[in-house]
Parts: C-alpha cells; sequence; structure tokens
C-alpha cells in the first residue's frame, strides 16, 4: 500500500513482467497509431477500413474485459504521458470540479461525435486525419499542463465513458502500468477500483441518464445501417462515396434516429428501475446492452468491409461474446 496526499492507495498492481509488457505494447500501439495518421489521409479507403472495421472494434472487448490495460495501450494516452515518461514533473492539479465537469464533457461530446461518424469519419479519411492529429496535440499539451493523465485521458476524452460504463464488469482490476507511480491526478479516480464505476455514474444526473441512453444509442446507430439509411460506407468500400442529397435533412435524420433511439433506452431503463431493478444492476445491464448492441451492429460491415466469408466471419464475432461471458461468468480474484 501507498499513501499520496492522504489518499490511500489499493494495492493492484501489475508483476513486472506485465508491465515491461504494456509498456512493449504501448510503444507498438504508439507506432501503429502513428503510421494509420498519414494512411488515414493517404490511402483513405484502407486506412478507415484498418480503423473503423479493425481497430476500433478490438476496442470494446479490451474496455469489458481489462480498461485500466486499455488505458495502458491507448496511443493518444501515451502520447499525453510522453513528458512525464521522461520526467516532467510539472503541471496544474484540476480540481475534482473541474475534472467532473471535464468527464461530463466528454460523455457530452461522445453523443455529438458518434452520429458524426455516419456523416462524415466513416467515409473522409482526410477529416479522420485532422481530427486525430488535433486531439494528439491537445493530449501532448495536457500532459504538459496538468498533472499526470488528467485534463485529456482522465477527463475530457470521449472514449472514457465507455471505459468506466463497461469497467464495471472488469475482470482485471490492476491500476493501468502508467498510474503504478499514482500522484492523485483527479479524485475520485474510477481506475484504482474499475468495478465501482457506478459511482461515477451515479453521481452526476446527466451522466446517469446518458449512461441509460447508450445502449439505444448505439442500437440507433446501427439501425440507420440495417435499414439502409446511411449507405455511403457501404459504398466507400465499394470503390465511390456517393454524398447526401441534402447533407441537411441527412444529419437532421442522423441525429434525430439516433435521438429517439437515447430516449426509447432512458424509458426502458427508467421502467427497470420502477419495476425495483437496483440501480447498480441498471448500469451494468446498460453496459451489457451496448456491448451486445455494438458487435451485432458492427459484423455485417466488418463481414462486408473485409469481404469476409460470412460463416467466417460469424465465427469471429464468437470472440466478443466469449469475452462478455467470461465477465459474466468467471470469478473476480
Ligand atoms: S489518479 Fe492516479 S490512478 Fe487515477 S489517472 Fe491519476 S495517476 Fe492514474
Amino acid at each position: 500500500m501507498e499513501e499520496i496526499k492522504g489518499r490511500r492507495l489499493i494495492d493492484r498492481a501489475y508483476g513486472e513482467g506485465t508491465q515491461w509488457l504494456l509498456r512493449f505494447g504501448a510503444g507498438l500501439g504508439l507506432l501503429i497509431y502513428l503510421a494509420l495518421l498519414p494512411t488515414l489521409a493517404l490511402r483513405p479507403e484502407f486506412g478507415l477500413r484498418l480503423l473503423w472495421f479493425l481497430f476500433v472494434p478490438i476496442a470494446p472487448m479490451v474496455l469489458l474485459v481489462a480498461p485500466n490495460a486499455w488505458v495502458s495501450l491507448c496511443p493518444v494516452s501515451s502520447v499525453q504521458n510522453l513528458a512525464r515518461r521522461f520526467g516532467w514533473r510539472r503541471g496544474t492539479r484540476l480540481s475534482p470540479d473541474a475534472s467532473r465537469r471535464l468527464q461530463l464533457a466528454g460523455w457530452i461530446v461522445m453523443f455529438i461525435g458518434i452520429p458524426s461518424r455516419h456523416l462524415i469519419f466513416n467515409t473522409n479519411g482526410s477529416a479522420v486525419f485532422a481530427v486525430a492529429a488535433a486531439v494528439t496535440l491537445l493530449a501532448l499539451g495536457a500532459g504538459l499542463a496538468y498533472y499526470s493523465l488528467s485534463g485529456w485521458c482522465v477527463g475530457v476524452c470521449p472514449i472514457r465513458p465507455v471505459e468506466v460504463l463497461y469497467g464495471q464488469l472488469a475482470l482485471d482490476l490492476n491500476r493501468p502500468e502508467k498510474c503504478m507511480t499514482c500522484d492523485a491526478c483527479v479524485a475520485p479516480c474510477v481506475r484504482l477500483r474499475p468495478e465501482n464505476g457506478e459511482k461515477e455514474l451515479i453521481g452526476h444526473p446527466v451522466i446517469r441518464t446518458l449512461a441509460c441512453a447508450f445502449p439505444g444509442f448505439v442500437a440507433a446507430y446501427f439501425l440507420l445501417d440495417l435499414l439502409n439509411l446511411c449507405t455511403a460506407e457501404q459504398v466507400l468500400f465499394q470503390g465511390t462515396a456517393v454524398p447526401p442529397v441534402n447533407p441537411l435533412a441527412h444529419a437532421g435524420m442522423v441525429y434525430g434516429v439516433m435521438a429517439a433511439g437515447s430516449v426509447i433506452s432512458v424509458a426502458v431503463f427508467a421502467g427497470l428501475g420502477m419495476a425495483a431493478v437496483s440501480q447498480r444492476t441498471r448500469l451494468r445491464a446498460a453496459a451489457v446492452a451496448a456491448y451486445v448492441f455494438y458487435y451485432l451492429g458492427v459484423m455485417p460491415g466488418i463481414i462486408k468491409s473485409w469481404s469476409l466469408d460470412s460463416t467466417l466471419g460469424w465465427t469471429l464475432a464468437v470472440i466478443p461474446f466469449l469475452a462478455l461471458a467470461a465477465v459474466l461468468f468467471v470469478r473476480r480474484r
């Protein structure tokens, strides 16, 4: 156990060998990420296929089973941690209120950002490159300006909401490799006990509502594909991307459908609350439902974009469901 500024840290450290493995993985992840960025701009069809139908589909599985391993490996987090890794110890400690506001902003950015994939980021490699480059520079700046991972990685990062939601079910409960020396950059920090993520979710009414909205939001995203309301991605991987006839009406339809999915989802979870299902169970159910909707929704895209034989594709789909079975049925040590 360690004592830092009066906060007792739970001794959940990876073994020495695993730490080196995670450091190697983080270095490799950073190299792959830095190679992917120009690929997105120069060979967009290939770069987008790699991003949306290979790298991104791996993320939810890791976030579910081992969210702190994800933090250890994430290339943008590694960029934020770069200065600290090489001895930088300055930076502002954000107040708990400021961190909470940034985390709320992360949820909002996620809810605004994901629908925009259907509008631009699924088919425009240069746009993804521009946003990813800006985010990477922002993370680098946050690493210099703020303590440790605060500001970006444990602040406004729009993937962190999924980390917290799925982390409730985590099997791997060790601290991130980047946090082996913790300087209490945020308080409270869910990365010390990912299985208690529900406390952060319950602690803010907007975040609690957005967590319940998330499964319907994810389902609606893929429903747009299923109903052929967003076809630019499919067209892109067949050779050409056709812009929608009326971009404004199209954007309104995409955001409208996803907002409707979110509202239905909130209503379903409110109904479960009225049926006396505990908040803890509801938030865990929200994580499971969003995860299942994601993999059922993304598999047809993976099969199509890599021209996989459908038997092979659906065999691969077993992997995320094995990960889900593991978090639901394997006992945590
Ligand atoms: S508070 Fe500690 S464990 Fe949490 S992100 Fe900051 S350094 Fe890592």
